[in-house]
């Protein structure tokens, strides 16, 4: 069932509950009303006979007989039985009629003065009235012919009423749940259209306003996120085709040239020493690839646990020495930490030491003194690790740029490298809940940034 004829069942459920609540409640408040003043009436009526049969002088059975058949106000089936303290009947208005009556309500009326029954269809009451000690029954009954065909009337009114309300709340039920979901339509068509090819598409966010608009806000932003992804990708596969392009083509020069004319043995070694560095290069950059797509494919599943930062940033410092014994890397604690948890962090130790490694190495690597100046610093929120160094520094439009995969700077060519460690350390302290920032001047240096929530 579609979530439209859902909605509009559920409104017709209930309202029309409630109108058949409303029109039982109104019907069966007008049956008692009108019962109620029936017998008020057949006690009036039973009153006035008994009271002009017994102290109405005047007044004598067959007097009383016609003024009964006379009077405008005489009920349908109007039977009106007087009776002596010995049930014998002393009074009845209609003659020409057998009279059914039990001795059983006689008693009832005696015991309970005042009793409201039914003979019938007929409404039947029986009032006890004392006269100078003597005790007289009276019953009067009667067919409600006006308030019967009245209440008659009702029912069939709040019978259409009920069936035709019930069909416009249907109706109105279903146009009411189209126009809601209408919107939701909208969407799912305009969804529909989306493919991997159109991804910059985006949805109608309406008035920016309800949940719907808000719907297709967060949609809007995942297609944007997946766009960015999607872009990326592409641009990761472009440039590192160009990338591998530029060894093999430099491999393949080397090799015609080798190939143009007989070679003595100091060229043939020449040339083989040219093949051996751009091999080199060409199995760093597969290498440096092969760790990109690893660490961005496994790095969701690493286990992250309680590390200490400051341990990490020693480790990768002495892993980086052993690899680069001319290097530098001064560390130092900018403040002492107010207690033992402000260095530690919810983190990957592998991952944090990549991130440190590649930052490290930049800084002395980008700079004639081969020297970093690292600092740890911690406030109440965060724990910082600044890495200085007073190298080549960059240009303000290549700092903007330096996280995007393969991107090098100019004034960086001269230098080994494949653009690609930036990036990675990037993702890697975005998926720390941490930011990597870099502040630089051309020819005066630069200044990283880590900043990573600690316990
Ligand atoms: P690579 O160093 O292999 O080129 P990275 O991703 O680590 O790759 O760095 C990207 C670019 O950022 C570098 O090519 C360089 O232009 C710039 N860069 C990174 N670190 C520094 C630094 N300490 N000083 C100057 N430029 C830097």
């Amino acid at each position: 069932m579609t979530i439209r004829n859902r909605i509009a069942l559920q409104f017709s459920l209930i309202v029309a509950s409630i109108l058949i609540i409303f029109s039982v409640l109104i019907y069966f408040v007008s049956a008692t009303y009108r019962r109620e003043e029936f017998y008020d009436r057949l006690k009036n009526k039973a009153r006035t006979t008994v009271r002009f049969l017994i102290e109405v002088k005047e007044v004598d059975r067959e007097l009383l007989k016609i003024i009964d058949h006379n009077t405008l106000t005489a009920l349908f089936e109007e039977k009106v039985l007087v009776f002596d303290a010995q049930n014998r009947l002393i009074y009845s208005s209609v003659d020409d009629q057998v009279i059914h009556y039990r001795i059983a309500l006689l008693n009832d009326v005696r015991n309970q003065k005042d009793v409201e029954t039914y003979s019938g269809q007929n409404e039947l009451i029986g009032l006890l009235y004392r006269q100078n000690d003597h005790d007289f029954v009276v019953l009067a009954s009667a067919y409600d012919q006006f308030g019967r065909s009245k209440l008659a009337n009702l029912r069939l009114t709040l019978g259409w009423g009920l069936l035709v309300g019930i069909g416009i709340t249907i109706g109105l039920g279903i146009f009411f749940a189209g126009q809601s979901l209408q919107p939701i339509s909208q969407i799912n068509q305009q969804v529909s259209t989306i493919t991997a090819r159109n991804l910059q598409q985006r949805l109608d966010e309406g008035n920016r306003q309800d949940e719907i608009a808000r719907l297709a806000m967060n949609f809007n932003d995942v297609l944007e996120r997946l766009h960015q992804a999607f872009e990326q990708q592409r641009s990761f596969v472009s440039h590192a085709s160009h990338e591998l392009r530029t060894p093999l083509a430099a491999l393949k020069s080397e090799i015609q040239l080798g190939l143009r004319r007989p070679l003595t043995v100091t060229e043939h070694e020449a040339v083989l020493q040219n093949l051996m560095s751009d091999t080199d290069r060409l199995i760093d950059l597969t290498n440096s690839l092969l760790f990109l797509a690893r660490t961005l494919e496994t790095s969701n599943q690493m286990p992250f646990l309680p590390v200490r930062i400051d341990d990490i940033v020693f480790m990768a410092k002495d892993e980086l020495m052993d690899a680069k014994p001319n290097y530098r890397i001064d560390i130092d604690y900018k403040n002492i930490p107010d207690s033992e948890t402000e260095t530690v962090v919810k983190g990957n130790e592998e991952l944090l030491k990549q991130v440190l490694l590649n930052l490290f190495d930049n800084a002395c690597k980008y700079s004639d003194d081969h020297t970093a100046q690292v600092k740890i610093s911690t406030d109440t929120k965060q724990c910082q690790i600044i890495i200085r160094d007073q190298g080549i520094g960059m240009a303000d439009a290549d700092r903007q740029r330096v996280f995007e995969p393969f991107y090098r700077a100019q004034n960086a060519l001269g230098y080994d490298g494949f653009g690609i460690g930036l990036s990675i350390s990037a993702k890697l302290i975005e998926l720390h809940q941490g930011t990597l920032t870099v502040d630089s001047t051309l020819g005066e240096g630069s200044t990283f940034t880590i900043s990573l929530p600690h316990v």
